[in-house]
């Protein structure tokens, strides 16, 4: 298979009807690189307080009737503590753009995990920071940073996001982000609303300009209190092709089966493994409040377990012929 696909072939992969070959070819790719190891990360929920309203997320500001919380500093060092003892080696700190977590709270929240447990990384997921306030979480221990472009098209940018937003500035925080050393993730929801197979080849030329590390893609949920609430969910086989064709343009990247794939596929966090992701997040974030980080309607969550590598998730995947391993789950060489 040709790691370089036109763009003619790029749109005949991603609506193949019959995958087999692609998805025979990203999973020797990943065998290659990364053997059969699955990375696992401790996702935290810590805040849906969010200062945005990007059209197409449960949690926008403008989404009144969402019942919203924040977790304490204590809580989510005590929780990410938890994660350590199960196995995790790297915990995800996401939540809306929320200024009551100013950098002085992200850093000390950085600081009291690496304190305890400096073997784990740590990766953020907080949005559109300025440059200076993304080296302070650098400088404090943060190491991966995930940032999804959502849409390299400009006219489809502005269709999914409000006025106050711009694509110049996403991308801008994602060479930031690169400039500064983090691992950097990039993505895009599949079958979000306008989006035209052209666009998908953007997102794909997109990720070929950047090179990141990390590259998350979930089918987009319609979500209710949200102006895409009737809209249809994306398609999650175009998803696996997307993910089987990541795997082929960029066979060094750290990508997850993500949990919106899980959510409208009943098998489609060990699809996506087959389809050439390595990476799983399992959700950390306190039961009463995980409800309440409703980005999309009907999310599911891999369950935390006593261990992450003796558990039924640990089974799941070894049954699909992979293993989870405790291990950072770095990236290799980013090429
Ligand atoms: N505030 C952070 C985290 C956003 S939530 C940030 O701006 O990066 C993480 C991802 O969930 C988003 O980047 C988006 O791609 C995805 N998401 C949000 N709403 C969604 C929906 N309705 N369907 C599917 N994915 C969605």
């Amino acid at each position: 298979m040709n790691i370089f696909p036109d763009d003619k072939e790029l749109k005949r992969l991603i609506t193949l009807d019959d995958p087999s070959p692609l998805r025979a070819a990203a999973d020797k790719l990943r065998r290659e690189r990364y053997g059969t190891d699955v990375y696992v990360r401790g996702l935290i929920e810590f805040t849906n307080h969010c200062r945005n309203n990007c059209r197409y997320c449960g949690i926008r500001a403008g989404n009144n009737p969402v019942r919203r919380y924040r977790l304490s500093e204590e809580e989510i060092i005590a929780i990410a503590d938890k994660g350590y003892g199960q196995g995790l080696r790297t915990i995800v700190l996401q939540g809306g753009e929320d200024p009551a977590f100013d950098d002085g709270s992200i850093c000390r929240i950085i600081k009291g995990i690496k304190d305890v447990h400096p073997d784990c990384a740590v990766t953020l997921s907080i949005g559109e920071k300025p440059e200076v306030s993304y080296r302070k979480y650098f400088e404090a221990g943060a190491s991966r940073y995930l940032l999804r472009h959502e849409t390299a098209d400009e006219a489809h940018y502005r269709k999914l996001h409000p006025d106050s937003m711009s694509l110049s500035n996403r991308k801008q925080c994602l060479h930031n982000l690169k400039e500064i050393g983090f691992q950097t993730g990039a993505g895009f929801m599949v079958g979000s609303p306008f989006q035209t197979l052209d666009n998908l080849v953007e997102d794909l030329r997109f990720l070929q300009g950047l090179q990141p590390a990390m590259i998350g893609i979930g089918p987009f949920i319609p979500t209710k209190g949200t102006p895409f609430e009737n809209e249809p969910h994306g398609s999650p086989e175009m998803t696996l092709n997307l993910i089987s064709i990541l795997r082929i343009m960029f066979p060094y990247a750290l990508i997850p089966a993500t949990t919106a794939l899980g959510s409208i596929l009943p098998d489609g966090i060990i699809l996506g493994l087959k389809a050439g992701a390595n990476v799983l997040m399992p959700n950390l974030t306190p039961p009463d409040v995980r409800k309440l980080y409703s980005i999309y309607d009907n999310k599911s969550s891999i369950k935390e377990e006593a261990s992450v590598t003796d558990g039924s998730l640990a089974k799941l995947v070894r049954s699909a012929g992979y293993g989870i391993v405790v291990d950072r789950g770095d990236v290799k060489a980013l090429s």
